[in-house]
């Protein structure tokens, strides 16, 4: 899942994206209105985090940007402002969420969750293939009820992969959404990531398996399950 930052304070957004990329989120920071503004006309974002007061105009700008466009992209808003008045300015503005700063990363997580679960939100919550089921809020992968574990950049690629099933997803789709956009992403990163992908779910017993579409992207097919195969 991808999510645009919007925060002026380098250090706090610098915690923002080292702890959601860590819960396998891509996230993209920008200082300005300006700059967001750019973002969002170039990008598909499934959630937008945002500071109030940045240092070429008020967030809530950007707001009511995105409302006046229709889109319903969840908005969540980090800012040092509590008081009532601003937080009902900012919900009756079209923002969702409203998370007071400080705030503990594991809290705005658990919130950008709880948005991305919200009908009409981009995120499903069980997405499964044959005997494979992953829960896209809890990041939790479960192959025939059993949990494994799987690092956050193989999560988002599956993530993907398994929202598609038996379609092709072009290598850009999965790049974009596993690495902010200024981070080098080199094809061969990618073709590690889905490497050590099909070994998990290989070893994992996993019905299904990703094949390459050459040249194109990825394409994640359930195969029949044989009996007495097991991983
Ligand atoms: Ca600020």
């Amino acid at each position: 899942m991808r999510i645009l930052l919007v925060e002026d304070n380098a250090k706090l957004a610098s915690l923002v994206r080292q702890g959601l990329s860590e819960e396998g989120f891509a996230v993209d920071g920008f200082e300005t209105l300006e700059a967001a503004h750019e973002a969002l006309a170039s990008f598909t974002y499934d959630l937008v985090l945002l500071d109030l007061g940045l240092p070429d105009g008020e967030g809530l700008d950007l707001v009511r940007e995105v409302r006046r466009r229709g889109a319903s992209t969840p908005v969540l808003i980090i800012t040092a402002r509590g008081g009532l008045d601003d937080r009902i300015i900012g919900l009756d503005t079209g923002a969702d969420d409203y998370l007071i700063k400080p705030f503990a990363i594991a809290e705005l997580a658990a919130r950008c969750r709880a948005l991305l679960r919200r009908p009409g939100a981009s995120l499903g919550t069980v997405l499964t293939a044959a005997n494979l089921a992953v829960d896209t809020a809890a990041r939790e992968v479960r192959v025939g009820g059993e949990h494994i574990s799987m690092p956050p950049r193989e999560l988002g690629v599956l993530e993907h992969l398994m929202r598609h099933v038996g379609k092709v997803v072009p290598k850009t789709t999965l790049e974009e959404t596993l690495y902010a956009h200024d981070c080098d992403v080199t094809p061969n990163a990618l073709e590690a990531a889905v490497s050590r992908l099909r070994r998990r779910l290989a070893a994992s017993g996993v019905a299904a398996a990703v094949h390459t579409a050459h040249g194109i992207g990825y394409i994640l097919v359930p195969s029949p399950e044989r009996p007495g195969a097991r991983g």
